[in-house]
């Protein structure tokens, strides 16, 4: 059987070695990463019964992660195609990808790189700044080593503070987003904002971002939004046809891989689960309690809770995250023939993107009480990072929906850390003896 572990010790470290050190890694720390990498995925993912036999695609994506993606974005920049790295779901890669350049997710969802951000940062920050930073600081993400520009955004005050440090180690640059977005106003603004980042991209590109360019590459971006929205769709049956652990995984790729080659792989996967919904196959028992986690989003390799959940005998059958309903929820709706009027239609869509950061937030509370109903949820598990005052303020109001909705909610704030594993687990298992104890009655 495929083997991660196996893949990324012996044939990536020898393979890549010379390509790791032509984008100045730390080559030492970085093997550490991927042997615990390998191990982690192999101990949560190979184990899992009755996959779907396109997952086969997805376990060779995570094989290659460090490897063979980092080949092709290398190969291609040799070619004088730029990389821009991105942390938000904000940065409007559709414009990225028009100036002729890739769009990259960074990493963040790591505790290996907390210590050597804590050795700058304050301990009490969110992870996922810490571990963005830390990776940048201990070059073991070979997605930042191969970035020509990282994007930013002023949407939580942590990363708006921590893009200032980390210009110092890479040109960084930061699109302002208005948190009131549903205003004349704020609309204006942001749509200045994506057409200051049109220009700078076309300076660090070379190329012009002309409307033909724009409309291609709004399509390229819309379909691989709509195969992630089919993906969702066919997790709402029941039983869910494949696991909430692979749910997420393929939204997190979707961040790293060519968007034409995953958008194809991840059509023909949802093929596979059609014709599984028509069989009646699932992953988990039939009565299994169905949650959707919202929240935080769960960048690679974060799959702490989803593992918890999951081997309780849940199922997880959708995230409310941008790593998840958040990114592929609405489409650019290409109106009109000029570059501008396809910037405002960026701008349309990107402003619904319900960031709790924005104020207020009232979308994201309908969105979560019409994905419980999609989704026949019979509980929601609500996430946040520690130190996420924006997703944890929040909750207040979403709990308060929840019970008015009757919709049973459990809060969990972690970090990335599995010290507090054990505990979360205890909570999940109360949690749902709750749901069960409901559906009794
Ligand atoms: S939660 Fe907000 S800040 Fe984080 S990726 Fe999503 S839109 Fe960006
Ligand atoms: S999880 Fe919260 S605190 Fe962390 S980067 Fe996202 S919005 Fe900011």
């Amino acid at each position: 059987m495929f083997s991660i572990a196996t893949a990324s010790e012996k044939a990536m470290s020898e393979k890549y070695i010379e390509l790791w050190k032509s984008i100045d890694m730390d080559i030492e720390k970085h093997n550490i990463l991927l042997n615990a990498l390998g191990q982690f995925y192999g101990s949560i993912y190979l184990p899992q019964k009755n996959r779907p036999q396109k997952m086969d695609y997805f376990n060779w994506v995570v094989s290659e992660v460090h490897g063979g993606r980092i080949k092709e974005l290398n190969d291609q920049r040799a070619l004088g195609k730029k990389v821009v790295g991105a942390f938000c779901v904000y940065a409007p890669e559709e414009l990225v990808f028009a100036a002729g350049a890739n769009m990259v997710g960074l990493c963040g969802g790591a505790d290996f790189s907390v210590p050597d951000a804590e050795a700058v940062l304050p301990r009490n920050l969110c992870p996922l700044i810490k571990s963005f930073y830390g990776f940048r600081l201990n070059r073991t993400c070979p997605y930042f080593q191969s970035s020509d520009l990282v994007v930013g955004e002023t949407t939580c005050d942590g990363k708006k503070k921590v893009y200032e440090l980390l210009s110092e180690l890479i040109p960084t640059y930061v699109i302002e987003i208005p948190h009131r977005p549903d205003t004349q106003q704020g609309k204006e603004f942001w749509h200045k904002e994506v057409e200051a980042f049109k220009i700078k991209l076309e300076e660090v590109t070379g190329n012009k971002i002309t409307a033909e360019g724009l409309k291609a590459s709004i399509e390229l971006i819309n379909n691989k939004r709509k195969a992630l929205k089919r993906l969702s769709d066919l997790r709402a049956h029941s039983p869910s046809p494949i696991s909430g652990l692979d749910g997420l995984l393929i939204n997190q790729i979707s961040f790293m891989d060519d968007p034409k080659r995953f958008t194809e792989k991840v059509n023909n996967l949802c093929d596979e689960l059609e014709q599984r919904v028509k069989d009646g196959v699932g992953v988990a028992a039939k009565n299994a309690p169905r949650i959707i986690v919202a929240g935080c989003p769960m960048a690679v390799p974060n799959w702490k809770l989803h593992s918890i959940v999951q081997a309780t005998g849940a199922t997880i059958v959708s995230e409310e995250s941008c790593v998840g309903t958040r990114y592929f929820t609405d489409l650019v709706e290409p109106k009109g023939d000029s570059v501008d009027e396809l910037l405002w239609a960026i701008v349309e869509k990107y402003s619904k993107i319900p960031c709790a950061c924005f104020t207020p937030n009232d979308r994201r509370i309908q969105s979560i009480e019409a994905l419980a109903g999609q989704f026949k949820a019979d509980g929601i598990i609500y996430y946040t990072l520690q130190n996420c005052h924006d997703y944890n303020v929040e909750g207040v109001k979403v709990d308060r929906a929840m019970k008015a909705k009757d919709i049973p909610m459990l809060k969990i704030e972690t970090d990335y850390s599995m010290g507090d594993a054990p505990q979360i687990q205890t909570r999940v298992e109360a949690f749902l003896e709750i749901i069960a104890g409901k559906k009794q009655a």
